[in-house]
């Protein structure tokens, strides 16, 4: 985790910036054409159309896998905010008062601290864990 945000939230932020850094390089490229003209700009426009499409497709992809994962999320009332929030996985935080909610009885009741330093490690670690 980058942000201290819910999950949902911070999927839409990354496709959200990979749009607008793909739109901005779309218009570099453009305008390196205007403003160079020749050879130069022409690769430059190039460059910056490919990487800009590149990027824009992958916001779309995180936009897509955002919505399918958003269709198993939870919605669960906070006990914090009393607000409806989302869900996903055992451990998220809520939406709007940014809490660590968790579904998992184990983890329940130990500081959030605590809580960030398991997360960290199931997602950092291996697939296998032991039971
Ligand atoms: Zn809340």
């Amino acid at each position: 985790m980058l942000l201290k945000s819910s999950k949902i939230n911070e999927f839409r932020l990354w496709g959200l910036l990979l749009t607008m850094i793909g739109m901005g390089l779309m218009i570099l490229g453009t305008a390196g054409v205007v403003f160079l003209g020749g050879q130069a700009g022409k690769i430059i426009a190039g460059i910056g159309l490919v990487i800009g499409l590149f990027s824009m497709l992958g916001s779309m992809g995180i936009y897509f896998w955002a919505g399918m994962m958003s269709t198993s999320a939870v919605q669960v009332d906070c006990p914090e905010c009393h607000k409806m929030t989302k869900m996903l996985g055992k451990t998220d935080r809520c939406m709007f008062c940014k809490t660590i909610l968790t579904m998992d009885a184990s983890k329940a009741n130990i500081t959030a601290d605590e809580l960030e330093l398991a997360q960290q490690h199931s997602s950092s670690g291996s697939q296998s864990k032991p039971m």
